[in-house]
């Protein structure tokens, strides 16, 4: 179906705007038009009327068309404006073209106005779509350079993590072959074993990284008493989890959807730094898991008894690598897998901690419609 234009002719003579119509009739395209003559008028038109084509005249009493075209190329929107003139000199009618106009039609040949209007709204058009590409490339751009900078220190610090344990391994190794005291050779062996897990431990977490980034959501109900019996199960054999009195409330009022898989990265993380920076002088290590949900949020609040993170450190704690404590074993990839995984399910993530007292971490998950197709993101790599 043919759409009505809606013009906006800034003219003072009243027969000049009637051969407007005339013309624009007789050429079949549909058209509104409206006219104006005074910079008041034109300004107000331009918002209420909210014209697709501007056809201004260059000479009027209190306005002139080069005013008129300056507030249209402020505009917002990309109005095409065209220049509807008596006689005009080439060097004048050349100059509102470098000024911005879109065409200039000479009132003695009033034939071409349709076809301006026409080719001028698919140039704008045009224009537009070649904006949005250049913004759109500006920001892949953006983007890729960040991924860029990331993947180098990304790289720099995972084998920097991969090749320190192996040395390790590798020194004992040199140790050992020269041992006989068997003292000696079992305690060598437990320090390759504590390398190997933490090898392990860094391996498990680039893979979890790897999985979060490319892995499409995979939407399902999500039962938190197996979630959390599953994950301190598979924490069980951490050294210091026995440590910790786990304490688990869940206030469910609908069957809470999500996904499993990053579900489980996250509590897993949250929990072995729970078990990780316990305060070793306190009597009783504390980890409070607390969950309610409806059909819409999920609300789950960690909190421990721990050592706490210093204030200043806290704005800084999910960054990749980032580590506030140095007095335990760890990479500083946990908490910002933790921040990734949220992201891509939507939610957010906040904490509160104090030096010697603890921390909390709030997480608010969005309750996902059950059968959603989220994203389509590269395939996982095979695990
Ligand atoms: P990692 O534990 O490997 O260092 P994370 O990314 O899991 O890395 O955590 C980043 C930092 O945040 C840790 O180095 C630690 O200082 C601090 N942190 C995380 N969780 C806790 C917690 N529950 N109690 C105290 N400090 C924590």
């Amino acid at each position: 179906m043919k759409r009505t234009l809606r013009l906006l002719c800034l003219e003072d003579d009243e027969e000049d705007f009637m051969i407007i119509n005339f013309t624009l009739e007789k050429s079949g395209l549909l058209t509104q038009t409206k006219r104006v003559e005074t910079k008041a008028g034109f300004i107000t038109a331009l918002n209420e009327f909210d014209p697709d084509v501007i056809l201004s005249d260059h000479a009027l009493p209190k306005f002139s068309s080069t005013e008129a075209l300056q507030l249209c190329l402020a505009h917002a929107r990309q109005i095409p404006f065209i220049l509807v003139t008596g006689a005009v000199s080439d060097e004048f009618a050349a100059n509102c073209m470098k000024l911005g106009a879109d065409d200039y039609i000479l009132k003695s040949n009033m034939n071409r106005l349709p076809s301006a209007i026409q080719n001028a709204l698919k140039h704008k058009e045009t224009e537009k779509a070649r904006q949005e590409a250049m913004s759109s490339l500006a920001t892949r751009n953006e983007e890729l350079l960040k991924i860029n900078s990331e993947l180098d220190s990304f790289v720099y610090n995972v084998s920097h993590n991969l090749r320190a344990p192996l040395m390790s391994v590798l020194g004992l190794l040199n140790l050992a072959k020269q041992e006989r005291d068997p003292e000696h050779l079992h305690k060598y062996h437990a320090h390759m074993e504590k390398s190997i897990c933490k090898l392990d431990e860094t391996l498990r977490e680039i893979l979890d990284y790897s999985r979060n980034a490319r892995q499409v959501l995979k939407i399902e109900t999500i039962n938190f008493k197996r979630l959390i019996s599953e994950t301190l199960d598979n924490l069980r054999f951490m050294n210091g989890f026995d440590k910790l009195e786990v304490r688990v409330s869940i206030d469910d009022r609908s069957p809470f959807h999500s996904d499993y898989y990053r579900m489980s990265v996250i509590l897993n993380n949250l929990v072995s730094n729970a078990i990780k920076y316990r305060d070793h002088t306190k009597d009783r290590s504390f980890f409070d898991i607390m969950i309610t949900f409806d059909e819409k949020m999920g609300s789950l609040v960690f909190k421990d008894n721990g050592i706490g993170i210093d204030s200043k450190l806290t704005p800084r704690i999910f960054e990749m690598f980032f580590r506030a404590n140095t007095t335990r074993e760890g990479s500083g990839l946990g908490l910002y897998i933790v921040k990734e995984a949220i992201e891509k399910l939507n939610g957010t993530i906040e904490l509160d901690s104090a030096i010697g007292v603890g921390t909390t971490f709030m997480l608010e998950i969005p309750n996902h419609a059950p059968a959603a197709i989220q994203e389509t993101t590269l395939p996982a790599p095979p695990m």
